[in-house]
């Protein structure tokens, strides 16, 4: 299996090649296809799978191939893709990701987390971003004083969700996904483990998903 078989477009298969990845892991071989059309998608993965380039390479391409970013009344970029993970070093980590494989692709990311001051966050938000990757404390705190504009999110990956779960995240969750806009939406949900909690909030949250369990 290799990474141009996957459908991936040249600007993120020179990213991967300069990476030094020669084949994409299983879980890539099975999301990054899914992912690219269209489809919901629940998958067991630990850390060390290459997890995070299954989901960050297909959206960079989504992103690519976005005719026109959404922006708000004083023409600054919202947000189109909306990643949560349980703690500040995923979120910085999963950043790093997107700004490497993307760095040709024209989007910005900026990164939400507890413990750090909320004005540079609400400056980057401001300045405008494509893609926020958020711990769901954080955000809510921004959500709750009208700092994000959620209305452009048509992608969710909830990233080590079993996690978030057990830092007792779930409230904060289900708010969130209940402030996203209500048109058809991709949901992507990463859990290294599968509770009944995760159980319940998979099949509220994802359509027909595709499953992978590697
Ligand atoms: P993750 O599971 O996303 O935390 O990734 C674990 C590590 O695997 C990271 O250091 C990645 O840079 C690396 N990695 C991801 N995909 C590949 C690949 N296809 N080939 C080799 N290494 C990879």
């Amino acid at each position: 299996m290799s990474f141009e078989k996957l459908g991936l477009d040249p600007t993120l298969l020179r990213a991967v090649a300069s990476q030094g990845y020669e084949q994409p892991t299983p879980i890539q071989a099975e999301a990054i296809p899914a992912i690219l059309a269209g489809q919901d998608l629940l998958a067991a993965a630990q850390t060390g799978t290459g997890k995070t380039a299954a989901f960050t390479l297909p959206l960079l391409q989504q992103l690519l191939t976005d005719p026109q970013p959404p922006a708000n009344r004083h023409g600054r970029r919202i947000p189109r893709v909306l990643v949560l993970v349980p703690t500040r070093e995923l979120a910085a980590q999963v950043a790093d990701s997107i700004r490497d494989y993307g760095r040709n692709v024209p989007i910005r990311t900026t990164t939400i987390f507890g413990g750090a001051g909320m004005q540079p966050q609400i400056n980057a938000l401001r300045r405008g971003v494509d893609v926020v990757v958020a711990t769901p404390g954080r955000l809510m705190d921004h959500i709750e004083r009208r700092n994000i504009d959620l209305s452009a999110i048509n992608r969710l990956v909830l990233d080590e969700a079993d996690r978030m779960l057990d830092m007792g995240f779930i409230n904060d969750i289900r708010k969130i996904i209940g402030l996203l806009p209500e048109r058809r939406r991709q949901n992507l949900l990463f859990s290294a483990t599968f509770s009944a909690g995760i159980r319940t909030l998979a099949n509220s949250l994802l359509q027909s998903p595709q499953t992978i369990d590697i």
